[in-house]
């Protein structure tokens, strides 16, 4: 499969999966944007390396994504820098964890801006440069949680069950237009996103951060192994081939059989 001269932005990717995804579009030909709220050299240098790597066009965009205005300015930006976007990656992230009682107001509000709000915004912005190029793929970065629940995760849970429902929706207005709109929703993918919860669960259960991985994190991952960034980017290139054609407004779990329990 050959994405070779199709523009993807790809936000929230200056790490873990946004950073797979990317790679593994730009090895499929794509140009790429990568996309983050810092702007620090290692930002650009990685749009860089990417694009030595794979002989493509790759920059890097520093866009807040908490905040709608520049949720599209990113889109935006990209196309002129791309000249289009043809595939949009709803990447970004950051989580939280208290019961809901106890849940921080403002931890709610940038978990509902930065996962679900900006999805909308880069969406609605994407969509009429997609129609114009006449082909288009937006590939929303869900979750097991976008499926299923845990406890303590109420903002979460609710962005990510927001963005399946939301993903459909597109599906359905672009249905009978070359354009496609789906779900991937992950298990646990090893990256800073999860690592960064595993001390404090250490401290919480009094568990050395090993059983931490084992006992609590993959105890619902069937599998017992963490899903890697290179087999999500995978599965975003497979969205992107003509295989994909029909495929729309779904799901596609890579969690190890999490959501098969
Ligand atoms: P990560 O922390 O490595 O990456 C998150 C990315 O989002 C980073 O590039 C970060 O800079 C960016 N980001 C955060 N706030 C932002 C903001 N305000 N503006 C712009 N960018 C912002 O985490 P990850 O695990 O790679 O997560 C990527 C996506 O995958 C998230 O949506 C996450 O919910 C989802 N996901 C992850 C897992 C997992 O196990 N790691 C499982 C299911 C779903």
């Amino acid at each position: 499969m050959s994405l070779k001269g199709k523009s993807a932005v790809i936000t929230g990717s200056n790490s873990g999966i946004g950073l797979g995804i990317a790679k593994e579009l730009a090895k499929a030909g794509a140009n790429v944007v990568l996309n983050s709220y810092t702007d620090r050299d290692e930002d650009h240098a990685l749009a860089r390396e990417i694009a030595e790597a794979h002989s493509v066009k790759a920059n890097y965009i520093k866009a807040d994504l908490s905040k709608g205005a520049e949720a599209r300015a990113l889109v935006e930006q990209a196309s002129d820098a791309l000249g289009g976007v043809d595939v949009l990656v709803n990447n970004a992230g950051i989580q939280h964890v208290a019961p809901i009682d106890e849940f921080p107001v403002e931890k709610w509000d940038a978990i509902i801006a930065i996962m679900l709000s900006s999805v909308f915004h880069t969406t609605a912005t994407a969509l009429p440069l997609m129609r114009k190029a006449g082909w288009g793929r937006v590939i929303n970065i869900a979750s097991a949680h976008g499926l299923t629940a845990s406890p303590y995760k109420s903002a979460y849970v609710t962005a990510k069950h927001g963005v399946v429902g939301m993903t459909k929706v597109v599906a359905l207005e672009t249905a009978q237009e070359p354009i496609t709109a789906n779900a991937i929703c992950p298990g646990y993918v090893l990256t800073p996103l999860v690592e960064a919860q595993i001390p404090d669960t250490a401290k919480k259960y009094d568990m050395t951060e090993e059983e931490v991985t084992q006992k609590v994190i993959l105890e619902r991952q069937p599998s017992k192994e963490f899903a890697t960034t290179e087999q999500l980017g995978g599965v975003a290139a497979f969205l992107c081939s003509s295989a994909a054609e029909q495929i729309t407004g779904t799901t596609i779990s890579v969690d190890g059989g999490w959501t098969a329990l």
